[in-house]
């Protein structure tokens, strides 16, 4: 019989898996994600390495793979690449640029199953530090956030910082919990996640975009009446609930992408919800680097999401929020697509 307790653990289920030596804790069955929108999205071409963390079937430990552009995965753990741990994306973060080429090398030659036939995590399933966060970056989503707020504060000088515990992170296809005794006003924020490489203290803004690893896609989902009515109007808890951080659906080096003008998009039940650029945030990706990293070291696979653009539902007149049954889908295109079901947790 399932319990409330039984169904957040299963949402967490991956990241406990993850640290217990690769022995996957839960039943296959568990593991295998609702059919339709749980299905992995093919990526819509073009030569970016993409690098996930994947499981090739129910019963089989995560390890890190390549989907090439016709949507195949290349299982690196088969491949014999020197320096890093193959079952560890930040492993091979940590092993530079020499690991990464070689990684570039098998996934040119190797051969794998369609990615609709695995099971994507999110790429680091189990971050060991929080995902940091930069609170409104897009001006229009600090003006749409004024208006329900009411106030009249005037935009901040330096970026706003918050982080979201480790707990969040979910998978770029699986459910998302909706327990209405912990929040029934679950909301949507697309945002471009920054996987740091080379890590530092007091980076210069001038350096900072030579540690950056790679881009993600992240959904920094929100209870907005916690983040808003609870906890002294302070955000963290609101932020950081089990699952409330879809990431994925994998990483594409720096290399690869130009983070300037990347489109976003958040549809919910198939209808356009945001619709942006990056190239509207306020704060470019240099900038939040080197004032996240000012007396702060960073380190390599520390995550940050860079903030959301306007559209969210708490803004919208009257308010939305997400319930069960509803598919909200995080695109940046050219990067990838989350899907995720929102989903009761049970009585
Ligand atoms: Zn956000």
């Amino acid at each position: 019989m399932s319990t409330r307790r039984d169904f957040l653990h299963l949402t967490a289920a991956m990241t406990g898996a993850m640290t217990a030596a690769g022995a996957l804790a839960r039943p296959a069955a568990a593991l295998t994600p609702a059919s339709g929108p749980g299905r992995p999205i093919p990526p819509a071409g073009g030569d970016a390495l993409r690098l996930v963390t994947f499981l090739p079937d129910a019963g089989s430990t995560p390890r890190l793979g390549a989907v090439r552009a016709d949507g195949r995965v290349v299982d690196l753990s088969r491949a014999a690449l020197p320096g890093f741990d193959p079952a560890r994306m930040v492993s091979l973060i940590e092993a530079g640029p020499a690991a990464l080429d070689a990684v570039r090398g098998a996934a040119a030659s190797g051969d794998g199953p369609p990615v609709e036939t695995v099971r994507l995590l999110a790429p680091i399933p189990a971050p060991t530090r929080n995902i940091y966060a930069v609170g409104w970056n897009y001006l229009e989503h600090f003006a749409e956030g004024q208006a329900v707020r009411g106030t009249n504060m005037e935009y901040p000088a330096h970026p706003v910082f918050f982080t979201k515990g480790v707990n969040t992170v979910n998978g770029p296809y699986d459910p998302i919990p909706f327990d209405p005794e912990v929040s029934t006003a679950i909301d949507w924020e697309v945002e471009l996640a920054v996987i740091i490489g080379t890590g530092g203290r007091n980076i210069p803004e001038a350096d900072a975009m030579r540690h950056v690893f790679g881009y993600s896609v992240i959904n920094d989902t929100t209870a907005r009446d916690m983040q808003i009515k609870l906890h002294g109007g302070q955000w963290f808890k609101g932020k950081s609930l089990d699952g409330y951080g879809p990431i994925g659906p994998w990483i594409v080096p720096a290399a690869d992408l130009d983070p300037a003008d990347l489109h976003l998009i958040t549809r919910v039940n198939g209808v356009v919800k945001q619709d942006a650029s990056t190239r509207q945030m306020y704060f470019k990706v240099a900038r939040i680097i080197a004032e996240l990293s000012h007396g702060l070291t960073l380190v390599p696979g520390d995550i940050i999401a860079t903030g959301t653009p306007p559209g969210i539902g708490n803004a919208r007149k009257p308010p939305e929020f997400l319930k069960p049954g509803d598919v909200m889908e995080t695109e940046i295109v050219g990067l990838g697509t989350l899907r995720n079901v929102i989903q009761a947790v049970p009585a």
